[in-house]
């Protein structure tokens, strides 16, 4: 693989070219399968940025293509030896060419999306500031996604008020199945990345809890996963970002989905927390994320699930099957707290379940040894807001932890 980036004002323009060994088939670091669309995109800044260090473009650059690399990455500026070395280590690609010093920088940025997740870091970290990622359409993909109301998310961002970046990237477009979208999900920081400098970034944070952190949560594998390979900080991205002078921080990785929505909205975020994609006056109410969304904030509410979705709609098809169930904590906590849940699109996952509020006590406090992984100038900060607003798992709940999936 052969990466090139071009400035022009405030757009940077990135272009790759395969390897012989090098197909249009690669594989994202947690096992999904995806086929390369085309081969660039660019990223626009908010404004024109004098210089950025190669560390950082390479960084950007290999959220990108890093699917399809093979057995080698050539940039088109020298790399440090640490950036090297944590490609070489952490894929077994060779970097090159190598050569210059690293890279640092002081402050602590959200990577935030705009959902419950991230908007809950920002609630934990009032000083940061928000970078937000905007998909825009590309040139040369046609755009059979216009549902997806980026414009929307992008406004809500800055109605927060808070310091915020606003990236704008066609960076999903180069991936062409199974849908656009990151190409690595650490892709939505490549605008951050190149922005780094400029902003004196020294640390990302990112809204991923408990079940994607520790419990493999999503469409990886259901168990306990203290070597998560995307978020933890020595799995190969955590030394990449690290050698980058950007480690990945995870200021909610011990907490679940229902503390995550507890706290943003219980914060003066809560008018611009959105997790839908598609509604433009509000969120859709008919898509699966709403609808799972839904079952998360009924159970922290402890009231009856709100929604027009019935089990025989194709969105709630796979809660009419046996577990597991991707994100199957917040299932079981939501399934033992949500009255009358029987006869809601969950009602047969319920009965599958059988859990209990006792059983899913554990997922109403923080895991201790999340906040371990949190870099010194931020870890103390992070530990007093768990302590003040959700407290601490006991020795029992953390087993519950350390548990899931092994059974
Ligand atoms: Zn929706």
């Amino acid at each position: 693989m052969r990466v090139t980036w071009k400035p022009d004002g405030d757009v940077w323009h990135l272009g790759f070219r395969l390897d012989p060994e090098d197909g249009l088939d690669g594989t994202v670091t947690d096992g999904q399968a995806v086929r390369l669309a085309t081969n660039s995109c660019r990223i626009q800044l908010p404004r024109r940025v004098a210089d950025v260090h190669p560390d950082l473009l390479a960084l950007a650059a290999w959220t990108v293509v890093a699917p399809w690399t093979t057995r080698r990455i050539t940039f088109d500026r020298p790399v440090s030896p640490d950036l090297a070395a944590a490609v070489e280590r952490g894929w077994g690609i060779e970097v090159g060419p190598v050569g210059g010093g690293p890279r640092a920088g002081g402050r602590l940025a959200i990577s935030y999306s705009g959902g419950a997740d991230s908007a809950a870091v920002a609630a934990i970290l009032p000083d940061s500031p928000l970078v937000h990622f905007q998909r825009v359409p590309h040139p040369r993909v046609p755009n059979r996604w216009t549902h997806y109301r980026s414009d929307v998310l992008a406004k809500l961002a800055a109605r927060t008020g808070r310091e915020l970046t606003i990236t704008r990237s066609d960076l999903e477009f180069t991936l062409a199945e199974p849908r656009p979208g990151y190409p690595e999900h650490h892709a939505v920081t490549a605008g951050a990345a190149l922005m780094a400098d400029e902003l004196d970034l020294g640390g990302l944070a990112f809204g991923y809890e408990l079940g994607s952190r520790w419990l493999g949560g999503g469409r990886y594998l259901l168990r306990y996963t203290p070597d998560n390979p995307m978020w933890s900080g020595d799995g190969r991205w955590g030394r990449l970002f690290q050698a980058a002078g950007l480690p990945i921080v995870l200021p909610v990785g011990g907490v679940s989905e229902a503390m995550t929505m507890r706290l943003a909205l219980t914060s003066e975020l809560r008018p611009y927390v959105r997790w839908c994609l598609r509604g433009d006056g509000g969120p859709c109410g008919e898509c699966g994320k709403c609808l799972y969304k839904e079952l998360i904030h009924a159970a922290v509410e402890r009231r009856p699930l709100k929604t027009a979705i019935t089990a025989a709609r194709p969105v709630a098809a796979k809660w009419q099957k046996p577990p597991p169930y991707g994100g199957q904590e917040m299932i079981e906590y939501g399934c033992a707290r949500v009255p009358g849940i029987e006869t809601t699109p969950f009602g047969v996952a319920a009965g599958h379940l059988g859990a209990t509020v006792e059983s899913t006590s554990w997922l109403d406090h923080c895991y201790r040894p999340a906040l371990e992984e949190i870099p010194d100038p931020w870890r103390k900060q992070v530990t007093d807001f768990m302590a003040e607003e959700v407290g601490f798992m006991t020795e029992d709940e953390e087993r519950r932890v350390r548990d899931w999936g092994q059974a």
